[in-house]
Order: structure tokens, then C-alpha cells, then sequence
């Protein structure tokens, strides 16, 4: 094991109010699902999952409930057992209906699958992918890739990197850092299967510098394992991103039309790197997400192991509720989470916060003329201009948008945060993208 001392960091990023006192020592509890759980076919990139079920079937944990179709896909497991209610569109986080998968919780658990010790070594890479595919592991990081396809790249000999995403760099989120000090062999053990499919890879797990603890369990952990270096990471948004992280623990760089796997690397987040783990040690479904439930209007901030399927509002009402009533709710972190209209909503598997806050700062700005102060192009990571992609967005002007590299926006907030003059700009760079998107499909 190799530790890497020097802090490594991208340039641009900003320090927002980390927020993570909140639940920073507040240990993982496993708690039940809701009476009734909704299983959305499609909680993943790619194409939604087929149901392999129907109404009255009796259901058991683990069991396939919706089926991967196509080659980028996932297949979706139940977490509870019960009796499947029906099938219909429901609310999800985005604020559209989807099709999901109703199931009517019965409170016993009854397992569908059985527990097996696998020995790792006798596995071909062939069982590990489809042990993993089987599972339903997906990337837990806020993206949802398939991460079965994410380890079949075209050629594994040219991957030299398997990094693995312990930044936790969105203020106020602690379920990763939890799972890096609770779980930490997992993490560990699931590393090494992924390395087993890279043999000329190495291991880097990253974690930013305000994670002493994780840092120094890390570090004790992988004191004999060659192939892994532990790499600090200096503590700045959006450190995280699969771009600033590549950055700063290799030195290479990619762009919005290449994959990681392009610059030889794979990044996957902590937590998928448990759910390998038990996926391929114990044929293990992935059938709960970790989530920090956080923020000064939560009466009782935790962090709790969640079935997927749990009603959020259920969520919260168990685990002591509101406080106060928030203005503003938001699903995953501050920077780069989902506004909620509703709780009424799942937990998906990439499911990572449910954060209440009391006033909604945001809406209380009002945005005011640019004074060509620059802050937005000095934090901005992607080394672009937010200010005159700003003014073409606000033109709707297409072909400026994209000369100035505007599809170079990672989304990330900074340059919004940053702004005196309060631009709401990350917003009409989405907006943008989807148009250049949905013009270059046309
Ligand atoms: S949201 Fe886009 S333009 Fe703004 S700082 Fe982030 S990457 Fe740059
Ligand atoms: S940070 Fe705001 S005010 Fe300053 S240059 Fe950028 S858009 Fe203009």
C-alpha cells in the first residue's frame, strides 16, 4: 500500500458551508420499509427494466421484480415481501411519473434468495459480471450507470486505474463517509474483485482531507496491499466529480465526449464498491441504499440503511420528522441535488440525502446585472466562461452556446454560488444542454 501525502486537487471549485456536523458521527441504523413500496423501472442510465412480475404475486426480498433489457440496463430487485398491489406510473424525484412496480409490504422479509460464501478465486471474470449484473448494482454515487457495463470496457488491458470516489464532496452528506469508517473492508474487498478483472490496474481510493478518520482506517487497512494507494484529496467542490477527480489523483484529463475509461480509468463511488462486494462474495441483491437524512429543519439528522422502495415521507416522519416546517426539501446534496415538490416520492437505489432546510436562501435572491467580476470563470472546473454562456443561454442562441464549449458543463453550481450579482446560471446551462441534445438527435 502505497500513501499519497501530497494534496492532490483540480483547479477552480469553491468551500461552501460543509453542514456535515449534523450526522458526521452518526452511526448506520437499518430500518424497514414502508407499508407500501414503489419500485420505479427505471432508477438507472439506460433502458428501464422490463416487470417480470404481476398483480397478487407474492413477492420475496431479492427477488427480480423488473428485468434488465438491453445491453445499458439494470435489473430491480425487491427489498421487501409482500404482495405486488399493481403496476402503474408514480411521482419519483425528478417531479415526473414513472413506471414502478407497487408492492404491498408485508413486515416479514422473507427471503428469496439464498446466502452463499463464494470462493472469489475460483470465479471466472465472466461470474464476477454477471454475479454483479445479477444484483442489480448500479453506480451509487448519484449516477445509476449499469456498473456491469461499466467493467466490460472494450479492452481492460488499457485500464490502468480503478479509482475509487470516497470525496463525499456535496456539503452536508456523511453517508459515504459512514460507510467508509463502518465498512471499510467491504469497500476494500470489493476493490480487489474489481482488480482481479484489471490485472495491469491499480487501486487508488480517494478521500478529501476533512475525513481523518476514514483516512487513517483506509491506511491501516491497506498497509499490505500492493496494488492499492491510498490518495488525500484536498477538501473543494466538486472534488467528487468524475472529472476533477481523475484530475487530481493521475494528472489526466477527459472531456464531455469521452468515458473514463478513454484516459484508462474506471471510477466508481464507495458505496458501489460494498454492493460489488456483496454482490459477487454473497450473491447478495442490492436491495438498500444508505441515506443521510440532514439539515436544520430535520429534528433528528441520521444516517440510515434504507430499502429501496421506502416512501420518503414515511422516511422521515419515523425517524423524528420535522422540526420546523422546511421551505425548501432537497434530494441528495445542496449543490447538485433535486428540489422536491413531494415526499411522496421512493427511495431509489441512488437515493443519498433527503436534506430540509428551513429557509430557502436561494429563492430569496434576486438576480441583478453581471459586474464582469471574473469569480465565475475562476471557480468554474470545466475552465469555461459561465458569464457569456450565460448571456447566449438567455438568447437561446444554440450554436453559441456550444462554441463557447458549453456541453463541457459539468452542472456542477459554482459558478452560481459564486456570483454577487446572484445568476441562476447552472439552470440555463441544463436547460441548454438538453436543447443541443434534443437538436443533435434530430
Ligand atoms: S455549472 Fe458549468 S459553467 Fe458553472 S461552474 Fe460548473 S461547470 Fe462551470
Ligand atoms: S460571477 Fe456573476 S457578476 Fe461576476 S462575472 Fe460572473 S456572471 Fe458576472
Amino acid at each position: 500500500m502505497k500513501l499519497n501525502v501530497n494534496l492532490n486537487t483540480f483547479k477552480g471549485g469553491i468551500h461552501p458551508y460543509e453542514g456535515k456536523e449534523y450526522t458526521n458521527d452518526k452511526m448506520i441504523t437499518p430500518i424497514e420499509g414502508s407499508p407500501e413500496m414503489v419500485f420505479p423501472l427505471a432508477q438507472h442510465i439506460g433502458a428501464s427494466a422490463k416487470a417480470v412480475v404481476k398483480v397478487k404475486d407474492e413477492v420475496k426480498v431479492g427477488q427480480l421484480i423488473g428485468e434488465a433489457q438491453g445491453f445499458v440496463s439494470a435489473n430491480i430487485l425487491s427489498s421487501v415481501s409482500g404482495i405486488l398491489k399493481c403496476i402503474e406510473p408514480r411521482l419519483d424525484a425528478s417531479g415526473t411519473y414513472k413506471e414502478s412496480i407497487v408492492i404491498t409490504n408485508d413486515g416479514l422479509y422473507t427471503k428469496g434468495y439464498e446466502e452463499h460464501k463464494n470462493d472469489i478465486s475460483s470465479l471466472s471474470d465472466e461470474d464476477i459480471i454477471e454475479k454483479i449484473k445479477a444484483a442489480g448494482v448500479v453506480g451509487l454515487g448519484g449516477a445509476g450507470f449499469p456498473t456491469h457495463v461499466k467493467l466490460s470496457p472494450k479492452d481492460r488491458s488499457h485500464i490502468d486505474y480503478i479509482i475509487v470516489n470516497g470525496a463525499e464532496c456535496e456539503p452536508y452528506l456523511t453517508s459515504d463517509y459512514r460507510l467508509m469508517i463502518e465498512r471499510s473492508s467491504q469497500i476494500i474487498e470489493g476493490l480487489k474483485i474489481v482488480l482481479k478483472l484489471f490485472p495491469h490496474a491499480k487501486g487508488i481510493i480517494a478521500i478529501e482531507n476533512n475525513k481523518p478518520e476514514a483516512i487513517r482506517t483506509f491506511i491501516q487497512k491497506c498497509a499490505l496491499e500492493d496494488q492499492i494507494e491510498i490518495k488525500t484529496v484536498y477538501t473543494k467542490y466538486p472534488q467528487g466529480g468524475e472529472r476533477s477527480l481523475i484530475f487530481a489523483t493521475t494528472g489526466r484529463k477527459i472531456y464531455s465526449k469521452m468515458l473514463p475509461a478513454d484516459a484508462g480509468c474506471i471510477v466508481d463511488n464507495v458505496a458501489t464498491m460494498a454492493a460489488i462486494y456483496q454482490a459477487v462474495m454473497f450473491d447478495h441483491p442490492l436491495v438498500t441504499t444508505i441515506m443521510t437524512l440532514t439539515g436544520d429543519a430535520m429534528n433528528e439528522p441520521c444516517n440510515l440503511e434504507v430499502p429501496i422502495g421506502t416512501n420518503l415521507k414515511y422516511l422521515v416522519e419515523k425517524n423524528g420528522g420535522f422540526k420546523e416546517n422546511p421551505e425548501k426539501i432537497i434530494s441528495g446534496g445542496p449543490m447538485m441535488g433535486t428540489a422536491l415538490m413531494s415526499l411522496d416520492i421512493p427511495a431509489v437505489k441512488t437515493s443519498s440525502s433527503i436534506l430540509a432546510l428551513i429557509k430557502d436562501e436561494v429563492s430569496m435572491c434576486e438576480e441583478t446585472a453581471c459586474i464582469h467580476c471574473g469569480r465565475c470563470l475562476d471557480v468554474c472546473p470545466s475552465h469555461i466562461a459561465p458569464q457569456l454562456m450565460y448571456q447566449s443561454a438567455m438568447k437561446n442562441n444554440i450554436d453559441k452556446f456550444i462554441k463557447l464549449n458549453g456541453m463541457e458543463c459539468i452542472e456542477c453550481g459554482c459558478c452560481s454560488y459564486i456570483c454577487p450579482a446572484k445568476r441562476n446560471m447552472t439552470q440555463s446551462f441544463k436547460k441548454m444542454k438538453r436543447l443541443v441534445i434534443a437538436s443533435r438527435k434530430k
